[in-house]
This record gives structure tokens, C-alpha cells and sequence, in this order.
């Protein structure tokens, strides 16, 4: 019945909560992050574990994005956060005297959640894939995170998918993020509504905004079942699919799980990747299929699984 602290920091808020053993969050707080200061962030994150602790807490997990050793003490680097080579551990242990302090990036702990209380919990090996504006995720191997053997493992968005194919932010081309990320999406409804036809509702809606499309117009017409957006979302998850198979080749997941909002379009969306899947396996039909599903717990996922981490339940 050990109660945790689960605290994530984001680039714009930082979530606080109590998780009790089966990951609910019993107590919550949040508060904006004090932008691109690494003291004032300790700072908050300190007083939020204070406010929080009743008195009986033991451990407390906190979790960023950002790439950190594989020791999980220091943080190479955070990209919204000003953290360069930042003895993160050390400096919060030093400040929450008698409780055990762990860290970890954030998109681990999310996916350490999802596979204790949500879509993975049935299974002991899963790929979890985060669709936002970049395509992040997790790995869990037989039970264990997989971060790699300096940390930065599971980097699932830069996958080579594409030979010579778009830029990434990453420095390299055709990376996975560039296919099927919620910005990939608006590419392809962009150029669909240049080309008319049953891009016409797409193109219609951007003049509407603007000359602006945006996740909530592909959103909405993909609820109204427009042939157009939904033509956009299977580019996706045809790519997104084969994706998919290349890391069951490497991972042979029983699960995977899709989050992020793109992930909200439900079978509308996993119901093409698994048919991309299948065709893009080797060895295809002599592989057992797994299944595929939509993460669950969503905003609080962070929390939960910086709490459960803490713990020391991997
Ligand atoms: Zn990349």
C-alpha cells in the first residue's frame, strides 16, 4: 500500500501527484514551469514534493525529457529545459533529505506506466509509440525499460524508414518522425487539399482558417468520415505500420500500444497500421500477431510512472 510521488516536468507545466500501488493518483498538483532556469525548476519541484508529502512518503520519481545517462543521475541534455550535463539526482537528493530519489526521461516513464496500469499490462514485452508533434515512445523488454547502454535508447521517431528521404531535425533523412508524426498528417492534408478532389472538404477548411490547417480541422473531419482525411491518416499509418514491423523484428513485442493525439482517431487509425504491419513482417504469417492498441492513460501517464519507477518496481 506504499503511496509514491510522481513529478513531470514539462516544457510548459509541471505535474505533480500521490500514486498509490495501483497507479491512481490520489493527490494532484501543477504549477507553470519556470521557463529555462535550472535552479528555479529544482526549486519548484521541491516545494511541490513538500506540499504533496503527508508525511509518510517514501519515494519520489521525476522525469523530463531529455537524454539521460544510463546510470540515471545526471542529464546530458534537456532540449526545453536548460539542463546541460546536470547532476539532476544529486542535486534533488540533497534537497529531499531521507527520501529515495530516482529520475528518468520522461517518455520512459510514460510507457512504464502503460505497461503496468494500461494497455500493456497484460504482457511482459511492449513498444510503445507516442504520436504528437514528433514521434517519441518506449521500450519494454521482458519486463525491463530498455534504455540502451548509454541511456538513450528507444529514439523509435528517428528510425531510418526512408533512404535519402526527408530532412530531419535530427541532422539525418527519412527518419520515422518525418512519416508519421501529427505534422506529417497536416503535410499530407496540405497536399491533398492542393490537389482538389477529395481534398476539396481539406482545402475548405484551411481557407476557412486562414490559409491554416491544424490538428483540430484533420480532427474533425476525420470524425465526419471525409474520405479525404481519412485517405491522410491511412498515408500514416501505412507508413507507420512497416515502421512497426521493423521493430518487431528487432523487439518482438507482444503489445504495441499508440498514444499522442494522432492516437485518438482509435481503429480509424490502428486498424490500417496492423493491416501495413502484417504486410511489411517477415516471415509474415508465421509470426504470432500482437496486438495493438491506444494508450490509456494519456496526461497522467508521466506522474504515474515516475511514482511506480521510484518505487523500484522494474
Ligand atoms: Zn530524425
Amino acid at each position: 500500500m506504499t503511496h509514491a510521488i510522481g513529478i513531470d516536468i514539462g516544457g510548459t507545466k509541471i505535474a505533480g501527484g500521490v500514486v498509490d500501488h495501483t497507479g491512481v493518483i490520489v493527490r494532484a498538483d501543477r504549477q507553470p514551469t519556470p521557463a529555462s532556469d535550472p535552479d528555479a525548476i529544482i526549486e519548484a519541484v521541491v516545494q511541490m514534493v513538500n506540499g504533496l508529502d503527508d508525511g509518510t512518503i517514501e519515494s519520489v520519481g521525476v522525469v523530463a525529457p531529455g537524454f539521460f545517462d544510463a546510470e540515471r543521475s545526471t542529464v546530458y541534455y534537456s532540449p526545453n529545459i536548460n539542463w546541460r550535463n546536470e547532476p539532476l539526482k544529486a542535486r534533488l537528493a540533497e534537497r529531499l533529505p531521507g527520501k529515495r530519489v530516482v529520475i528518468e526521461n520522461d517518455a520512459n516513464a510514460a510507457g512504464w506506466a502503460e505497461f503496468r496500469f494500461g494497455a500493456g499490462r497484460e504482457h511482459h514485452s511492449m513498444v510503445m509509440v507516442t504520436i504528437g508533434t514528433g514521434v517519441g515512445g518506449a521500450i519494454v523488454l521482458e519486463d525491463r525499460l530498455l534504455r540502451g547502454g548509454f541511456g538513450t535508447g528507444a529514439e523509435l521517431g528517428h528510425m531510418r524508414l526512408v533512404p535519402d528521404g526527408l530532412p530531419c531535425g535530427c541532422g539525418m533523412r527519412g527518419c520515422v518522425e518525418q512519416y508519421c508524426a501529427g505534422t506529417a498528417l497536416l503535410r499530407y492534408a496540405n497536399e491533398l487539399a492542393d490537389t482538389g478532389g477529395i481534398g476539396a472538404p481539406l482545402a475548405n477548411a484551411r481557407a476557412a482558417a486562414g490559409g491554416v490547417l491544424n490538428g483540430h480541422h484533420v480532427s474533425a473531419l476525420l470524425e465526419s468520415g471525409d474520405p479525404g482525411a481519412v485517405s491522410c491518416l491511412n498515408l500514416l499509418a501505412e507508413r507507420l505500420g512497416e515502421a512497426l514491423a521493423s521493430y518487431s523484428v528487432i523487439i518482438d513485442p507482444n503489445v504495441f500500444v499508440i498514444g499522442g493525439g494522432v492516437a485518438q482517431a482509435g481503429s480509424l487509425l490502428l486498424d490500417p497500421v496492423r493491416d501495413s504491419y502484417l504486410r511489411h513482417l517477415p516471415a509474415r504469417g508465421y509470426h504470432p500477431e500482437p496486438d495493438f492498441s491506444i494508450a490509456r492513460l494519456v496526461n497522467d501517464a508521466g506522474v504515474i510512472g515516475a511514482a511506480d519507477l521510484a518505487r523500484g518496481n522494474e
